[in-house]
Formats: C-alpha cells, structure tokens, sequence
C-alpha cells in the first residue's frame, strides 16, 4: 500500500509517498511560492534531485505537478496515479468535531470548512484547499484528515478545561485542544519501542522543542494535558510567541502600544518569544552563538525557555503521579545539547541522572539515550516523524 501524506500551506504544499510495507518514503518533495510569481517544485525521487519551475496559480496546479514528479522518467517512483492508495492530509485542529483520523466525504468537508477554520485561520483554511485540490486531481482516491489534536482528544475535563464560565466552553468550544499531536504520540511510542516497554506501563514527558514548542505528559500511551491551548499560542515561550501570559498584562499592553485586539495577538504571535526577548533571533543556533559571545539577553531567553520547559516536566511528573522517561524532538529538541542540559539540570530528584558526554555525542538521526545507566528515568532523544503518523492512520483506517 502506497500513502500520499500531504501538508498544505497558504503558499505551499509539502508531501511524502510512503510505501506501507516497508514505511520507507519513496519520494517528497514540496511546492513553493504558490499563488505567488516564481513558483517552484523541489522533488526527490530515486535517490535523485531535481527541481520543476512552473507557474502554479493554485494547489490544483501544484497537486497536478506533484504526481507529474511522482510519474517523472527520471526520479519517478510510481508507473500510474492508480498506484497511491490513499491522500492523508495534515490539518491542524479539529476542535471537538473529529476526535480521531476521519475519512472525508461531503459531510466531513462541510464541517471542516464550515466549524473549524476559525480555531486555526492561518492553517485549516490552506489545508482545505489542498484537499479539495486533491480531490479534484485524483476523484477517485480516499481522502483522509489526520489531526494535529487527536492525540490530546483523551485529555479528561479538568486538564483541557479553563478557569472560565462552563457555559462559555459549551457555547463557544473555548478550551485547551493542544497541538503537534502527531509528534507526541510518535515519539511516545518510538520511546516505548527502544525501552523494550509497553506504552501503558509508562509515564512519559515528550518534549516536541522546535520553532513552537509544545510538552506533552503521556501516561500509559495516552495525553492526559499538554502545555499549548485553545491556539498554539499557549505554553512555553517560542521562537516568536509569548507562551502563557497574564490575560490583563494583555489588555494593559494593547493600551500602552494603542493596538487592536487582533493586532495585539499577531504582536504575541511574532514579535515575542526568545526573538523578543534576546532582541537577536528567534532561531537557537543564533540564541548560543551570542551567549557564547557574552550577550546577555540571549542567555536570558535560552535561560527562560529552559526554565519553563523544565517546569512543565515537573508539573507532568506531579499530574502522573511518577516518572519514566523524557523524550527530546524536534529541531531544537534533536539538535540543541546546551538547552536539553539546563532542561534536565537539577531534576535529579525525580531520578534523573543526566549523562553530559551522551548529550554532546553527534545527532546521527537514530534515537539516543542521554540519561545515564542507573538513571531511573530514562532520557532520549527521538527524531520526530509526523509524516509517517500520518500515512499510518490513514492505512488504518482503510
Ligand atoms: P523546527 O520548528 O522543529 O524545525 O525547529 C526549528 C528550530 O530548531 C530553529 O529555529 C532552530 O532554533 C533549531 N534548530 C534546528 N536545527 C538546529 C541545529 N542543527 N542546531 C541548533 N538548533 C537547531
């Protein structure tokens, strides 16, 4: 069986062709510049490279180039479109109408363009396009929906609840949904796999740490609260978003800076964070350069980011009631030692014994223990794969 997994943007559309025996990825690649002057396609395919300049006005056009590069003489992967089973689509919150991977038909559409675009407007409305797109292009392929959320859907009430009028939750679906879903359970159950452990005997933090950043406390291989909200705006602070933040420390600076609601949220979304506070960047690698170099706002916001994510570790540890591992993913997760160390530093009693020499070893892309042998919790480093979630959710459920 052969899955599409596709992930729309406004702009762009990034897929991977997996093949479900092997879950090896035959070929990806992605649109770029849609709907914009110099749009391109950069495909790989059969251990080949090769990039496609094209005009492409919409995701119809991008789509239709797509499985042009899949069939291409030279780095095809597939003789006919018939050769793709199925299409998973990436969206990015559900609200409380899917709750787990959905085929899509009339009704599914209806209510994915119709309830939920006003949880993710940046993101939903991209991913729709790209399905209708799809379904356009190849009529008589299954569609499937795979959900950032769905992960988080077995949070109980008084994790995903806020402190506001129960009828305000019933009427408006004004709650905590959390995000990067696909990442949390991919790495719990990878963490599992490599402990040699069934996921419900484990209590786990994954730590999903890259431009946003979200962590999640795992508990027998199921969410029970995640530190991202009603939007991704929530939790630890980010490359450019707040975190968590005083609701009237919000109204106060709409005031003082004279901006509106919305502009005050797009100020909260892309002005703040470790970019706001360092005043440098909001990418990591340029946050330790600087430190290095004796800037101490850098260091501030590698300190702040560590700071809270450590916490949410053990506000987990304490809603699990133990702790048996914490995993480490994404492109700051996989990749930044100094900010994994100051994460674990001083966790010592929950059990953990950090192993500093495994923690600077080299990331070679495989999982890797960096706790040390009689630590009782187990510290690992997971690559994150949210594509193969995806095209395995949508092979389940055909
Ligand atoms: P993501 O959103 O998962 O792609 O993560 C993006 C962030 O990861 C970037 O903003 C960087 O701060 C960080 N990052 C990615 N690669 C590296 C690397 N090789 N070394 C340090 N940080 C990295």
């Amino acid at each position: 069986m052969k899955i599409l997994v596709v992930n729309a943007g406004s702009s762009s559309l990034k897929y991977q062709l997996i093949d479900m025996e092997t879950e090896k990825v035959l070929a990806k690649g992605g649109c770029e510049r849609i709907g914009i002057n110099g749009s391109l396609l950069k495909a790989k395919g059969n251990g080949k490279e090769k990039v496609f300049t094209k005009d492409m006005p919409n995701h119809k056009v991008a789509i239709q180039l797509v499985l042009h590069a899949l069939l291409d003489e030279q780095i095809g992967v597939i003789k006919s479109m018939e050769e793709i089973d199925a299409v998973g689509h990436r969206v990015v919150a559900s609200g409380e109408y899917f709750k787990k991977a959905t085929l899509v038909t009339p009704e599914v559409l209806q209510t994915l363009e119709e309830k939920t675009f006003e949880l993710a407007p940046l993101h939903n409305p991209a991913a729709a396009t790209g399905l209708r797109a799809c379904m356009e292009v190849m009529p008589e392929t299954p569609m499937v929906l795979v959900f950032d959320t769905s992960f988080h859907a077995t949070m109980p009430e008084k994790a995903y609840l806020y402190g506001i009028a129960y009828e305000d939750y019933k009427n408006f679906g004004v709650r905590k949904y959390g995000a990067h879903g696909t990442s949390h359970k991919f790495v719990a159950g990878e963490a599992a796999k490599f402990l040699g452990k069934a996921p419900e005997e484990l209590k786990i933090v994954t730590c999903h740490l890259g431009n946003g950043s979200s962590i999640t406390a795992v508990d027998g291989g199921k969410c029970i609260d995640t530190s991202m909200g009603f939007t991704p705006l929530a939790g630890v602070l980010m490359g450019t978003r707040s975190g968590d933040i005083d609701a009237s420390a919000v109204e106060f600076l709409a005031r003082k800076k004279g901006m509106s609601h919305s502009e005050t949220v797009t100020y909260l979304n892309k002005n703040c964070g470790v970019s706001g506070i360092s005043g440098v960047s909001s990418d990591f690698r340029d946050l330790i350069s600087g430190a290095k170099k004796g800037n101490k706002r850098c260091d501030l916001a590698l300190e702040m980011f560590a700071y809270q994510t450590k916490k949410f570790v053990g506000a987990y540890a304490a809603a699990m009631g133990g702790l048996d591992c914490i995993v480490f993913t994404a492109g700051i997760g996989e990749n930044t030692a100094p900010v994994r160390e100051k994460v674990c530093e001083g966790l010592e009693f929950l059990g953990v014994k950090f192993n500093q020499r495994a923690n600077a070893g080299k990331n070679d892309g495989s999982i890797r223990e960096i706790s040390k042998k009689n630590s009782k919790v187990k510290i690992l480093i997971i690559p994150t794969n949210e594509e193969l979630v995806i095209a395995r959710e949508t092979a389940e459920l055909l």
